[in-house]
């Protein structure tokens, strides 16, 4: 667990917009973290502080604040980035997986080079909520081989389940902060 007051900064550098996309959704934005100098190192210092000085290959973010946070993770851990994108955004050669969302099912793709077998690989999102995406994604990346190490997120809704979901697969979860309810 990280420090109440560090908690406390970061909740306090994340702005909540009720009622979007939809009513009943409290959207826990974090482009005012990411703008602030301070609360954003933190941050991604915090993620993986359990891991520091460990050997670790990959950084697979999750489309899009995903691909912002964990870029920053791998550049502080020294290990490659790999993108996990929404269905047709990919070029080469790809695995993909559906997942399920609030309503119905998409999909998730990653390059089948991106990651292979036997790589220690770390999950960055933004938030966990009913854990579906971070589910289709550690399902990829096993696809693949790859060791998912750990799955990390700022922002934990745990009203929603997703941490328990992801560590019932064998994925230790940190998380930062979280906020009751959806
Ligand atoms: P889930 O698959 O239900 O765990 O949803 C996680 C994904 O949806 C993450 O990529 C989040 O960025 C996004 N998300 C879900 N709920 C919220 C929320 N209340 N505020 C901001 N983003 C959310």
């Amino acid at each position: 667990m990280v420090s109440m007051q560090f908690e406390h900064d970061l909740k306090d550098a994340i702005r909540t917009i009720p009622d979007y996309p939809k009513p009943g959704i409290m959207f826990r934005d974090i482009t005012t973290l990411l703008g602030n100098a301070r609360a954003f190192r933190r941050a991604v210092d915090e993620l993986v502080q359990p891991w520091a000085g460990m050997k670790i290959d990959k950084v697979a973010g999750i489309e899009a604040r995903g691909f912002i946070l964990g870029g920053a993770v791998a550049h502080q851990v020294s290990a490659g980035f790999v993108p996990i994108r929404k269905k047709g955004k990919l070029p080469h050669k790809r695995v993909s997986i559906a997942y399920s969302l609030e309503y119905g099912l998409d999909e998730m793709e990653m390059h089948e080079d991106a990651a292979e077998k036997g790589d220690r690989v770390i999950l960055v999102d933004d938030l966990i909520a009913t854990g579906g995406t971070a589910e289709g994604a550690v399902k990829l990346l096993r696809q693949l081989g790859a060791q998912v190490l750990a799955a990390c997120f700022i922002i934990d809704l745990p009203d929603l389940g997703g941490a328990a979901k992801l560590r019932k697969l064998d994925v230790p979860v940190r998380t930062l902060i979280s906020f009751e309810g959806h």
